[in-house]
C-alpha cells in the first residue's frame, strides 16, 4: 500500500533551473522518523541532485501529538477562508486514517495551524504549547488593551499602574491597531489613539483604596 504520508514532489531547482523528484512527509506522527527529522529542523528538506543546493520545501504537513493535531501551512493567513479549509480538511482526514485507532480513541483533539517552520520545529521539541509563545503573549496584550477600552478614569489608573511594564507595549499595539482600523473604523480609532496618549501619560500615583 502506498504511504500516503510520504508523497513525491516535483520541482524545479530554484539554483540552477533542474527538475528534479524528491518526497515530502505530509503526516508528522510522534516517534516516527518524520517527528525526528522535524525535531532537527531537516523535516521536507531536500537538496537537487544537479547542483547541491539545499533547502526547505514549504509544503503543507500536520503534526499529531496527543491531544493536539497542528497543520504547518505556509502563507495561512493571506489565504482565504475557502482555500484554508481545502488545506487543512484533507490534512486532518488524512491524519485520521493514518494515525486510525489512535487518533479515533482520543476523542476531541485540538486543531491549531502554524505557518511558521521553527513554531512546528519548537513544537515537535516540547518548547512550546500549542500557540506558541509569542502569539499567547499577545493574546495576553490584546485582552488587557480590551479590558482597558472599557472601563472608566478611575478603572484605568489602576490598570495602568498594575501592567506597568506593559505599557510601552500595549501603546504599540494600540497605535498598530488604530492604523489598521484607519478608513474603516473612525469611532475605533478615535478610542485607540485616546488610549494610546492616556498611557503615554505618567502614571500617577495610584491610592490602592481602602488596602
Ligand atoms: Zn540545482
Amino acid at each position: 500500500m502506498l504511504n500516503p504520508a510520504l508523497q513525491p514532489y516535483l520541482l524545479d531547482c530554484p539554483q540552477c533551473g533542474k527538475p528534479f523528484e524528491t518526497q515530502v512527509h505530509t503526516i508528522v506522527l510522534p516517534g516516527s522518523p518524520a517527528f525526528e527529522a522535524l525535531k532537527q529542523a531537516e523535516l521536507n528538506r531536500s537538496s537537487c541532485p544537479h547542483c547541491g543546493q539545499a533547502g526547505y520545501l514549504l509544503v503543507p504537513f500536520v503534526l499529531y501529538q496527543p491531544g493536539r493535531v497542528t497543520c504547518f501551512i505556509p502563507h495561512f493567513q493571506e489565504m482565504s477562508e475557502q482555500a484554508r479549509q481545502e488545506l487543512v480538511a484533507p490534512l486532518v482526514s488524512m491524519l485520521r486514517q493514518v494515525a486510525g485507532e489512535e487518533f479515533e480513541a482520543e476523542g476531541q483533539v485540538q486543531v491549531g495551524v502554524s505557518e511558521n517552520y521553527e513554531t512546528m520545529v519548537q513544537l515537535a521539541r516540547g518548547e512550546v504549547g500549542a500557540e506558541g509563545e509569542e502569539a499567547a503573549k499577545l493574546r495576553y496584550l490584546i485582552g488587557i488593551l480590551q479590558l482597558m477600552l472599557q472601563v472608566d478614569a478611575v478603572q484605568l489608573a489602576a490598570l495602568k499602574a498594575k501592567h506597568q511594564d506593559k505599557l510601552p507595549a500595549l501603546v504599540e499595539l494600540a497605535e498598530g491597531f488604530a492604523a489598521q482600523e484607519s478608513g474603516r473604523n473612525p469611532a475605533m480609532v478615535e478610542a485607540l489613539q485616546a488610549l494610546a496618549l492616556k498611557l503615554k501619560e505618567t502614571a500617577p500615583k495610584v491610592q490602592e483604596p481602602y488596602a
